[in-house]
């Protein structure tokens, strides 16, 4: 099913021929109808009449943009003051959120209608939201799939047409592979262009607020009125570099050679690689000695990280407590208690990576070979549009497939992972679907800042897939 684009609606809205009303009504009706468990929360009905009066006042007044009036979903993991925000997580079931994340207030500004919010794996840990403590969102292309993870919800929100758009967070590829799986369109930013002020830290050197959205245009325009400078992230900047497209495009050398690719999506790669030199494009094997390390890297970091991010989470500070006996018991008895297996598995992993005596053995080879993939990636990118990889391994797998076999579930992280680990932009786009009707999608990864060059890329593949 196509369901509409941004720019689409908008003109619908703004000639008059629809209101507001009546397009949010209809997404409302259909998230509300889905049996997907694509959403936590639909929003109540109040609340939603009151964004819906607030678009219909800024189309009245003529200070409407184009995201006034369209229906939008947030992660599960995104602020959103006054309402809850749990991570999916059972630690936060009951945590109301007592302000708005910088996007979020970006996109009331902007007038847009905030229904509800998506279905995640736990606190964003997972590549198939089977690690949510609500149960698995399922795959609109087919219900016995995963939607991917960990934005599944918000991917499968999109693909069913439950909303226009909808807000993902990617720290190893939570918007990628789910974008891929269920064919939509999915952007990395580059890390530090959108503020995380408000967005559960997972990650936080990785961390980065996207755009998942039906179209590459429809990507650009959600993209440009949430990111920028923020004076709550000492990490964001205000940064746009415009490169003219020099038709060249890398990949990197051996990328198949560690088994494991589907060969449908091997063969969809290679077609859409031609496809490219049709249009004038040169595509070149390049080295890349580390790319496939960056996984390795990616499992020491993140996980320290989380272990880090996730210990205010303890029973006292945020969040639900267990009844206990004593303080110590507080804090074993909650974190055993409403942490699910996966978040437990990175914060141990974490915590030994980071403990005395392993700390030089794993912690800091990992920040060492994070530098070396990053350099690497810069000199390609001298001289390349982009690197151009399948955004995943495999198309979407079963539901229960993977989840007591870790490893290739992060496997499935192969190509999404090396984007976050040298902090470089990355895009999903749709390229085509398996003989069993399952998407495919291909990734550009652009230079610092250069989101313009993979929208422009992005939005070729559109024209040729
Ligand atoms: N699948 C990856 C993980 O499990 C990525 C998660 C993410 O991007 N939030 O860590």
């Amino acid at each position: 099913m196509e369901y509409p684009t941004i720019e689409q609606l908008h003109k619908k809205l703004t000639a008059g021929e629809m209101a507001v009303t009546t397009l949010v009504d209809e997404y409302v009706a259909r998230a509300k109808a889905s049996d997907l468990n694509a959403f936590r929360e639909i929003f109540s009905d109040v609340d939603i009449a009151a964004q819906v009066a607030t678009a219909q006042m800024m189309f009245k007044e003529g200070t409407a943009t184009i995201l006034t009036g369209m229906p939008i979903a947030l992660k599960d993991n995104i602020l959103f003051a006054g309402h809850i925000v749990s991570g999916s997580s059972k630690m936060l079931e009951h945590y109301t959120a007592s302000y708005d994340a910088t996007v979020v207030e970006k996109l009331k500004a902007a007038g847009a209608v905030l229904i509800g919010r998506t279905n995640m794996d736990e606190f964003a840990m997972g590549s198939s939201t089977e690690n949510s403590a609500y149960g698995v969102t399922k795959n609109p292309h087919d219900t016995s799939k995963v939607p991917g993870g960990s934005s599944g919800g918000s991917a499968a929100a999109v693909a069913a047409g439950l909303c226009v758009a909808a807000f993902g967070s990617d720290t190893g590829g939570s918007i990628r592979q789910p974008a891929a799986f269920c064919g939509i369109v999915g952007l990395l930013p580059t890390y530090g262009s959108v503020s995380r002020h408000g967005l559960m830290a997972l990650g936080s050197s990785l961390d980065v607020i996207g755009p998942m959205t039906h179209s590459v245009a429809d990507a650009e325009i959600f993209y440009n009125t949430f990111k920028g400078a923020d004076k709550y992230d000492g990490t964001s900047v205000a940064q746009n570099v415009t490169i003219p497209l020099k038709k060249k495009i890398a990949m990197p050398k051996n990328m198949f050679a560690a088994g494991g690719v589907d060969p449908e999506i091997k063969k969809n790669f290679e077609d859409m690689v031609e496809k490219l030199k049709t249009q004038g494009f040169t595509v070149d094997e390049i080295d890349l000695p580390h790319f496939a390390d960056s996984l390795a890297a990616y499992y020491i970091l993140m996980p320290a990280e989380v272990s880090s991010n996730l210990a205010r989470l303890d029973g006292i500070r945020y969040g639900d407590r267990a009844k206990s006996i004593s303080i110590h018991d507080v804090y074993g008895d909650t974190r055993g208690a409403l942490f699910g297996i996966e978040t437990r598995r990175r914060i141990l992993l974490g915590t030994y990576v980071l403990s005395h005596g392993y700390y030089d053995a794993y912690y800091n080879k990992a920040v060492a070979l994070r530098s070396i993939i990053r350099k690497e990636f810069e000199t390609a990118l001298e001289q390349y549009d982009a690197i151009l990889t399948p955004t995943t391994p495999t198309p979407a797998f079963g539901i229960g497939e993977k989840v007591h076999d870790p490893v290739s579930m992060y496997l499935s992280d192969l190509f999404t992972v090396p984007a976050n680990i040298t902090q470089h932009p990355a895009i999903s786009i749709p390229s085509g679907k398996s003989t069993s009707g399952l998407p495919f999608g291909v990734q550009f990864i652009g230079a610092r800042f250069a989101e313009d060059t993979l929208f422009s890329l992005g939005k070729i593949v559109e024209d040729i897939r």
